[in-house]
């Protein structure tokens, strides 16, 4: 009998759910604006079990969420939602909402996570064992995938708030980070860039001033990730991140922030396949979420 997955890819406005075993076979799906947690939790718990009834018991759950968010099993708030500005969710405890219904495997994680494990799996990360995945949209965030695992550590990594050069002649703006001000979120999220041009970025043109700070400030932030993390190859996505006319720019001038010093093909000769937009388009997240419950039963 075929097995299928519940998945959940929580977002700050949005859930998106669904049930399937992968791209080309997903049976349902499912969104639920992001109110209270009890309420969205109700109604994906209806969605799995009217699903349930069609095609028998779910094999396990995958659950990529907004975060910040508790991965770690062994923790006592593990599946809760950490402190965050989102009205009602601080201390949530969405994944004991989801047990309460359903005695299978759930796993959880974070929303980047899930998709890099999805471009791992499906997208245009298969076969590599050290990689990221960027979001440049509303926020900005990242997962990473090191040497064939998900990378946890103390936390979770927020690569959204790291801090980056920030030249107050060229940009004044002060940045939008409750935490840090002028982090790379602060300077380079959709909110960000809505405050600082008083538009949304979807309207301003590709040769928008904008656009000149967005690329100094993405490219600057994997100039950091490639020297720490060393990956094999950067996914970006996200509404920003995914703007035709910022990639070609951020390939270029990440190479040259890098200057040379990576002695490697994959930055001098062939950036274009180094930084790249999502295999699975803006679907990475949801079928991510198929892939961390997919690991869950088969355990790899
Ligand atoms: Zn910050």
């Amino acid at each position: 009998m075929e097995a299928y997955y519940g998945a959940i890819e929580g977002g700050g406005t949005k859930f998106v759910c669904a049930v399937g075993n992968g791209p080309n076979n997903i049976r349902a799906e499912a969104r639920f604006a992001t109110t209270t947690p009890e309420e969205v939790m109700a109604q994906i718990t209806d969605f799995f079990h009217q699903q349930e009834k069609k095609l028998g018991a779910l094999a396990a759950i995958g659950f990529a969420s907004f975060g910040p968010l508790d991965p770690d099993p062994a923790s006592p708030m593990y599946g809760h939602i950490l402190p965050t500005p989102k009205p009602g969710w601080t201390n949530s405890n969405v994944v004991g909402m989801l047990r309460k219904e359903f005695d299978i495997p759930i796993v959880f994680d974070t929303d980047v996570n899930g998709a890099a494990l999805g471009e791992w799996r499906w997208g245009k990360a298969q076969g590599l064992q050290t990689f990221m995945y960027l979001t440049v949209g509303t926020g900005i965030g990242g997962g990473a995938y090191v040497e064939g695992k998900l990378l946890h550590g103390l936390v979770h990594p927020e690569m959204g708030h790291i801090l980056i050069k920030h030249d107050m002649e060229k940009d004044p703006f002060e940045g939008v980070c409750p935490f840090h001000g002028d982090c790379f979120e602060g300077l380079a999220s959709g909110v960000a860039i809505e405050k600082r041009w008083g538009m949304r970025g979807a309207l301003l043109t590709p040769d928008h001033a904008a656009w000149d700070l967005e690329v100094e400030y993405i490219a600057q932030a994997l100039t950091t990730y490639t020297m720490t993390l060393s990956p094999q190859r950067i996914i970006i996505g996200g509404g920003v991140g995914t703007l035709a006319h910022l990639l070609p720019r951020v390939q270029q001038r990440t190479r040259e922030l890098i200057n040379g010093y990576i002695q490697s093909p994959a930055i001098l000769e062939n950036i274009e396949s180094y930084i790249v937009n999502p295999g699975l388009g803006n679907r990475s997240g949801v079928l991510g979420a198929i892939a961390l419950a997919e690991q869950s039963v088969q355990g790899s």
